[in-house]
């Protein structure tokens, strides 16, 4: 399966990005309102964190379309650095009240991942690191 990020662009919200010293849970200053012709402003010079970025959802077609994290307010990431982990960040949704975790249990993912919540935000106001 072809998986695009359609209207997603979470990651241009939540992680933080040291390369533009972009805080995290705040939306990126070159992120487009208008995503028709793309979500970046500075697409073809954006920071390596960015271009080499996916979420797993977006490598993972098994996962269900509903778990895209623009509609499900969970974003999970893993990376070389995470060694084993992966990285839960919560936006408008809590990890407890989502199906997505028992989705994890129920595919064996929790049995060769540490599950690590990196963030949690519910309201623009909750906003670590500001
Ligand atoms: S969070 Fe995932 S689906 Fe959304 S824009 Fe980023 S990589 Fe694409
Ligand atoms: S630089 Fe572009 S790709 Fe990177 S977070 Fe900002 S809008 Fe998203």
């Amino acid at each position: 399966m072809d998986r695009r990020c359609g209207p997603c662009h979470t990651c241009c919200v939540l992680p933080p990005i040291e390369e533009t010293s972009k805080l995290a849970g705040v939306k990126c200053e070159h992120a487009r309102q208008n995503r028709v012709n793309g979500c970046c402003n500075i697409y073809r010079k954006r920071p390596d964190a960015c271009d080499s970025f996916n979420c797993v959802w977006l490598t993972s077609p098994e996962m269900p379309d509903e778990f895209r994290p623009d509609r499900s307010g969970i974003m999970l990431s893993v990376s070389i650095e995470s060694k084993g982990k992966l990285h839960i960040w919560e936006d408008f949704n809590s990890m407890e009240e989502s199906p997505i975790l028992e989705w994890l249990k129920e595919n064996g993912v929790t049995k060769h991942y540490e599950l690590v919540r990196v963030m949690k935000r519910k309201t623009d106001d909750d906003v670590p690191g500001t």
